[in-house]
């Protein structure tokens, strides 16, 4: 059986399980790098990937989870976690992943309008998808090979490069869980969600 895990260092991890074992599918906490082992996908949750990137220099993550998806690993980062996958983070100079070939411009929309819920269109997803917005960081710039899955108005919101999702809002506290399910079919490579 697959078997999938959620980051659980620090953020939303604990929503993330709910919402992969709602579906029926075994999910487990990652909080040392061997619990990579064996694993068809990993979620990067929300949170504060400043905080997030102080807890991971106790072990080798970098290396971790690169290897693993070098090695044909899923990963499907939201918000924080879609910062730590871009190739590029503007406006900081912390350490990224640089396995999506996107930049990504932190805390992007302003005080005014730091958290908000909205419904985006993702066509590939069936009707409208709920939001939620929390200090999110925005794509600014996007390499060939990254495709867009879903919009918030002009913005890409979600998007997808081979094994890798990221998405800049939290699927996962409106009881979301198509994504889940999207990032369940990319992980096991089972395509008909994406043909
Ligand atoms: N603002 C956070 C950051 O820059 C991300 C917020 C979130 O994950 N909800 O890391």
């Amino acid at each position: 059986m697959t078997r999938f895990g959620v980051l659980a260092l620090q953020g939303d991890f604990a929503a993330h399980l709910a919402a992969l074992r709602g579906l029926g599918l075994e999910a487990v906490e990652v909080r040392r790098c061997r619990q990579i082992e064996g694993l068809s996908g990993l979620v990067l949750p929300g949170g504060e990937s400043t905080t997030l990137l102080n807890l991971m220099s106790d072990e080798p993550w970098f290396e971790t989870l690169r290897g693993f998806h070098g090695e044909g690993g899923a990963l499907f980062g939201t918000c924080a976690g879609a910062i730590l996958l871009a190739r590029e983070v503007r406006g900081s100079s912390q350490r990224s992943l640089g396995l999506l070939d996107a930049a990504i411009q932190r805390n992007a929309y302003g005080r005014q309008v730091d958290s908000f819920e909205v419904t985006i269109e993702a066509p590939l997803l069936g009707a409208g998808l709920p939001a939620v917005f929390i200090r999110a960081p925005r794509f600014v710039a996007l390499g060939p090979e990254v495709e867009v899955l879903a919009w918030h108005g002009e913005e890409p919101v979600l998007v997808r490069q081979g094994r890798l999702l990221a998405a800049t809002f939290h699927p996962e506290i409106a009881g979301e869980s198509r994504l889940h399910r999207l990032f369940a079919d990319l992980a096991t490579r089972r395509q008909p969600v994406l043909a």
